[in-house]
């Protein structure tokens, strides 16, 4: 080899071989030849007498040939012939397609991670959710709760005070009146003492659906007072109308049949009725009104109880 230096092969010359000749032409068939890929042979391989070499599926990288040979009288050769073989990785192991293939698994885990935040957002929406339906549950309870009475199920003081105010207020505009009922069972303590308390608050609960069930219009409402007392609100309804309304509660408490043998008013449970009317004015409270109507329990009870009477100026 005298003029080229080196050799280029692409991936696919995977397959080359190498034909030598020694320069002595006194008998060629003695000539003997060593040669050796270096980068890919460990060792001079001594071929003898053949005078070529063969690779196949030599890898991509840098290798020199070198051969050497000797004269037909087998003294080898100062000299060695070599040429530089470079074989060049196939495009999908250049420097640029392992680039490639970083970009593509950055790639891959950035959307994988994307995914993943995705589903742990989702996940984290779908628990947000359920703790806000959870906690609007528990404020529908907490809000129930807060009107309720817990014993009888009917409104609350507070409740009534409020429902009280805005009706006041209703009836103030249109001039009607509004009626107020309070009532109070007769010889409850008695009750008590000779069936108990879980007993009493059975009547209570039974008392309350009772006084319920008779009221029929819609803007009527029974509320738990205090301790056996109750208080009903009948908006648009004048004198006459809640006198006839007390008398039907009363009826139904009476009706209930609850044997009550300590009261001196029967003997079965009974309730007192005070009324009261007023035409509201912007001006004055309620109070006034329903002061008005425990003065005419406080007549009720005087007068023998299981009775129902108006408020009079005179009482
Ligand atoms: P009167 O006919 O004058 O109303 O007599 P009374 O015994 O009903 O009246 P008083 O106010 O002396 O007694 C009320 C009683 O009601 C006291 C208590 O024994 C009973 N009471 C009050 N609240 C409750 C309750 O929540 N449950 C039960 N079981 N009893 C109650
Ligand atoms: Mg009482
Ligand atoms: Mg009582």
């Amino acid at each position: 080899i005298y003029r080229t230096k080196s050799l280029t092969l692409s991936s696919r010359d995977s397959y080359f071989s190498f034909t030598f000749s020694s320069m002595d032409f006194t008998s060629p068939g003695k000539n003997r030849y060593a040669y050796r890929l270096e980068g890919f042979d460990k060792d001079w391989i001594y071929s003898g007498t053949r005078n070529y070499a063969t690779y196949t599926n030599i890898p991509p990288g840098n290798y020199v040939f070198r051969v050497r040979g000797t004269n037909s009288e087998s003294t080898w050769s100062e000299r060695e012939a070599r040429i530089g073989i470079r074989i060049l990785p196939p495009a999908w192991q250049t420097w640029w397609a392992y680039l490639l293939y970083a970009a593509a698994v950055i790639g891959l885990l950035y959307i994988a991670g994307e995914i993943r935040t995705g589903a742990v957002l989702k996940q984290k929406v779908k628990e947000l959710r359920k703790t806000k339906d959870e906690l609007a549950s528990a404020n529908r309870k907490l809000e129930l709760l807060s009107l309720m009475d817990e014993l009888t199920g009917v409104p609350n003081r507070r409740h009534f005070n409020d429902i009280l105010t805005r009706e006041w207020h209703s009836a103030a505009r249109t001039g009607k009146p509004l009626s107020v009922l309070m009532l109070d069972l007769d010889f409850f303590k008695a009750y008590n003492d000779s069936n108990g308390h879980l007993a009493g608050d059975e009547c209570l609960r039974k008392a309350a659906e009772a006084i319920r069930a008779t009221l029929d219009r819609p803007r009527d409402l029974v509320a738990r007072f205090g301790g056996e007392e109750f208080i009903v609100l009948l908006p648009e309804t004048d004198e006459e109308g809640a006198i006839q309304v007390s008398e039907r509660i009363r009826c139904a408490v009476q009706k209930l049949a609850i044997p009550h043998g300590a009261s001196e008013a029967g003997p079965v449970l009974t309730v007192s009725v005070g009324a009261a009317t007023a035409i509201p004015s912007v001006t004055d409270s309620p109070d006034e009104c329903i002061r008005q109507a425990d003065a005419a329990l406080y007549r009720a009870k005087a007068a023998g109880r299981n009775t129902v009477i108006a408020y009079r100026p005179t009482h």
